[in-house]
């Protein structure tokens, strides 16, 4: 069964047919880097990791670009606010945003390109545009005349002439329509700018997302992404400048990922509801914001609270709970046997790939993570049963059916991104973590060897002890969890 994608283009399902058999080509609108990202962008950059990892777990290549706005009216006020240059604020918060997406377990894109090392190729794109006569020079600016594209507004269905315009991309009187906007913008004193053929200056935002995609992905990719807010007129005019400068299609599929509201409320300044991601983080599990996240399909509006997240929490421990059992189980399971399995454990067997097949056809359609999620907790159930039987049993069981249980929970928590996460310090098997500076014993080598002790302890069936350790661990701010294949420890902010 091929995947389908709803395509904001044509505002209905596609099977999803990439350009090179195998191969996606896929671009997500990246960070403007002037603050910490908020739980709504968090979303946005989940819902695509998600996305992403489904894509390769269904056997696709996937080239992922996501850009960085480093050159922006919002970078430049802040920056001017703090006392720094534009620069440098931009790269403390571009390496901020990579730094929570790793605390949130998102892969890191192939390639992030940064608008500033990309001023020559948007030179070209726009001189492109200037020269097919799509745009137009103004007192320093460049702009696109949105009335010469006559496809503009496919994207979003706006029929311009019916809408009042409000926006504000340039001062009217440099413009010839009211919708046109800037492709490049004259410099003003004390802003960052660059050379260009109509005077020194800076590019506008949209340029860089059409420039840039089409450079690493080439004409034409596969899927691009972003918030549903930036359909227009960020997308819209992306699509624009795209086409007109090359005259083929853009993109093939058109994907948003939909809005997280607070409290049944916009996110906003005015009402004062922002809330950073590093903010959440600290009270809450990674993995428990990956967890709400997948529990609404990625295009419908989700409502962020208190409680949703403690919904999320126990969900999440449920699972874990769940994959604590069953190591501790497998732990004790023989290997041997005649190797037959019971009637039951061939119902078992059945039961598990039908679930996986049913996974997979909610995951195809359009990428139903909530549905998926249901029989993600539908397999835990079935682990549930058969490890309790087999521990209440008392006698050891073989391997096989509880290793099917692990395989089946392993490869759904792949699909998935849960439990992916980099963690900040990992004790890996074979490699040695560094000494300290004095030369004697770093704290990573002391804790992998309490961790030690602790696998030793629960080998022995000394719980009482195991506990313990991971407890005192806990009070010293080193967070240890058991996780499918063993233990995973981090220093909690
Ligand atoms: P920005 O840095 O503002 O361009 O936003 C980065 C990404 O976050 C974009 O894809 C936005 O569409 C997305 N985004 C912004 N606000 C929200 C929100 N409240 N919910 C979901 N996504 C959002
Ligand atoms: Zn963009």
């Amino acid at each position: 069964m091929p995947i389908r994608v709803y395509n904001t283009m044509t505002r209905k399902k596609e099977e999803l047919v990439p350009r090179e058999l195998g191969k996606i080509s896929m671009y997500v609108c990246g960070p403007t880097v002037y603050n910490y990202i908020h739980i709504g962008n968090a979303r946005t950059f989940l819902n695509f990791d998600m996305i992403r990892r489904y894509l390769l777990y269904r056997g696709y290549e996937v080239e992922f670009i996501q850009n960085v706005t480093d050159v922006d009216d919002k970078i430049i006020n802040k920056a001017n606010e703090e006392g720094v240059s534009p620069e440098v604020l931009a790269d403390t918060y571009r390496e901020a945003f990579e730094l929570d997406m790793a605390d949130l377990g998102v892969m890191p894109p192939t390639m992030a390109p940064q608008a500033t090392e990309h001023i020559d190729d948007m030179l070209e794109v726009i001189s492109c545009l200037v020269d097919k006569g799509y745009a137009y020079e103004s007192e320093g600016d460049v702009y696109f005349e949105v009335e010469k594209f006559a496809d503009y507004g496919k994207l979003s269905g706006r029929n311009l002439d019916e809408q009042q315009h409000t926006l504000a991309s340039g001062p009217e009187d440099r413009k010839r329509g009211p919708w046109d906007f800037a492709l490049w913008k004259a410099a003003k004193p004390g802003e960052p700018s660059w050379s260009s053929p109509w005077g020194p200056g800076r590019p506008g935002w949209h340029i860089e997302c059409s420039t840039m995609s089409t450079k690493y992905l080439g004409e034409s990719f596969d899927i691009h992404g972003g918030g549903l807010d930036l359909v227009f007129p960020h997308h819209e005019n992306e699509l624009a400048q795209a086409e007109a400068c090359t005259g083929k299609p853009f993109v093939r599929y058109w994907i948003h990922s939909g809005m997280l509201n607070i409290d049944m409320e916009k996110m906003s300044k005015s009402l004062g509801n922002i809330r950073p991601l590093r903010e959440v983080l600290i009270e809450n599990d990674a993995q428990v914001i990956r967890m709400l996240m997948l529990g609404t399909h990625y295009r419908s509006p989700l409502n962020f609270s208190d409680d949703s997240l403690a919904d999320a929490g126990a969900s999440l421990e449920r699972v874990t709970n769940c994959a604590f059992n069953l190591e501790d189980a497998l732990s004790r399971a023989a290997v041997g046997g005649d190797g037959k399995k019971t009637e039951r454990e061939l119902e078992l067997s059945k039961k598990l790939e039908g679930l996986k097949d049913e996974f997979v056809g909610h995951m195809d359609d359009d990428f139903n993570s909530a549905a998926a999620l249901g029989v993600l907790f539908d397999v835990v159930r079935e682990t549930n049963t058969y490890v309790g039987e087999v521990t209440s049993g008392g006698e050891p069981r073989l391997k096989v059916s509880l290793l099917e249980c692990k395989e089946v929970l392993d490869d759904m928590f792949g699909a998935l991104g849960l439990f992916q996460t980099a963690w900040g310090t990992t004790s890996v098997p074979g490699e040695e973590p560094a000494r300290a500076a004095d030369g004697g014993p770093s704290r990573d080598q002391l804790v992998d060897l309490l961790l030690e002790v602790r696998q030793a302890a629960r080998d022995m069936k000394s719980f009482e002890l195991a506990d313990r350790i991971r407890d005192s661990l806990t009070e010293l701010g080193v967070r240890v969890e058991d996780v499918p294949g063993g233990y995973r420890w981090r220093v909690e902010r």
